[in-house]
């Protein structure tokens, strides 16, 4: 046997240079966020309080007292892990609660709860097509990469349909055999752009052509409709849609993933998803912390309130600064800069001049040409942040020359 002259270092090395010269290797900030200083956070690599604009925390939940309260409780009642698998003595009464919390949430017979929400789309996308026959996905485009990987785990015949295009997806569909299993996949607001699905039009087609429909509410729930429940919430079709999947870790503040659908199906995911059997659950006081946000989510409308007048706020403020921002319906306010260098340098500049902290957005998480710092006001930004934020960004539009939106 001869040792092998592989310098695996070298390789890596390699990979990741190729990463730094297209401008598309990723820094992480050092954050310390301050409970209850929600939006401000320590940042360890400047050395100084910022405020952050690109958390998706719409809702500054994190820091609720409801929710750390609640967290409090469990933890000093049932200890810090939930002690195994669901299956393996891991199963705890927070669980129970929370998984009927959200099937009620969404007005759904059943809910099952992962460790994520990449968790959820990926097990049950890649249990759900992989078990039933012959089965075919449809899913948009723009779907998250959760989505995409839980579909090509399943090794189901995948079509992609053009994003949110009925059109696009009637043509598939037409073109697949009536009595063939299949399921459209796609999410309600869609992260990068902020545009939000033709959600009525896909289930028409769904229902047209016998197919299950599969949304991600992820960037909706706890900020759309009445009670938190989401886009299809909102618009009063959540009964149309086979499963709804969601997180507990963005508009919610904590951490974990779900989906909710009929019994029969929350059922037989818990019964066959390798990634759902398999894995530890969650911390029970981690389901407690997410039920309260649920729950006072569901009866409280002023942090929903407070987010569309900020996010309104910004927009017209950003008009005002003639800085050119994507319109679409949603509370993400994409600022676009269009070349990766300068999207780095801008956020650079911000933070450092201003302390200000939003993480650019550069390919391959979005298009090259489409780079851009994306805001996500919430209701714990104050106006004078808002108007603070945008002297800063105009600042740096005038000192680097660039182009203003039209008026
Ligand atoms: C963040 C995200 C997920 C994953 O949810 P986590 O709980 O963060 O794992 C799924 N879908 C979409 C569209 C997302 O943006």
């Amino acid at each position: 046997m001869t040792a092998s002259s592989y310098d695996y270092d070298a390789l890596f090395q390699q990979a990741l240079d190729g990463l730094k010269a297209d401008g598309s290797y990723r820094h992480f900030a050092d954050l310390e966020r301050r409970a209850g200083h929600f939006p401000r956070a320590f940042h360890h690599g400047l050395g100084r309080e910022v405020t952050v604009w690109c958390s998706n925390d719409y809702l500054g939940m994190g820091q609720h007292p409801a929710v750390l309260a609640a967290m409090h409780e469990s933890l000093d009642r049932s200890g810090a892990g939930a002690g195994g698998t669901r299956n393996i003595s891991g199963t705890n009464h927070e669980h129970v609660a929370l998984e009927r919390e959200l099937a009620d949430l969404h007005g759904k017979e059943a809910a099952l709860l992962f460790n994520s929400g990449y968790l959820s789309n990926w097990a049950t996308l890649g249990t759900i097509a992989a078990r039933i026959k012959g089965c075919v996905v449809l899913s948009d485009e723009a779907n998250h990469a959760s989505m995409i990987e839980g579909i090509r785990h399943s090794r189901a015949e995948k079509q992609v349909f053009r994003h949110n295009d009925p059109v696009d997806l009637e043509a598939r569909l037409k073109a697949l055999p009536l009595d063939a299993p299949k399921i459209v996949a796609f999410e309600s607001v869609y992260s990068m752009d902020g545009d939000i699905a033709p959600i009525e039009a896909f289930c028409d087609l769904a229902d047209k052509y016998g197919a299950m429909t599969y949304l991600d509410e992820v960037h909706a729930v706890g900020l759309y409709g009445h009670q938190g429940g989401g886009v299809a919430e909102q618009l009063g079709l959540a009964h149309r849609l086979t499963v709804i999947e969601g997180t507990l870790g963005k508009g919610f503040g904590v951490v974990g993933g779900y989906i909710s659908g009929s019994a029969a199906l929350c059922d037989f995911v818990r019964s066959f998803a390798s990634g759902f059997i398999f894995s530890t659950a969650l911390p029970p006081m981690v389901a407690a912390g997410a039920l309260a946000s649920i729950r006072y989510l569901r009866a409280s409308q002023e942090e929903r309130r407070l987010h569309k007048d900020r996010v309104a706020y910004l927009r017209a403020r950003l008009d005002e600064a003639g800085i050119p921002h994507l319109v679409n319906p949603s509370h993400i306010v994409p600022v676009m800069v269009g070349e990766a260098v300068r999207c780095r340098g801008l956020s650079d500049e911000l933070l450092a001049r201003f302390g200000h902290y939003i993480q650019p957005i550069n390919y391959p998480t979005v298009a090259r040409g489409t780079e851009r710092l994306r805001i996500t006001p919430g209701p714990l930004h104050s106006r004078a942040d808002i108007d603070d934020l945008v002297g800063a960004l105009a600042t740096l539009w005038k000192e680097q020359g660039m182009a203003a939106a039209a008026a």
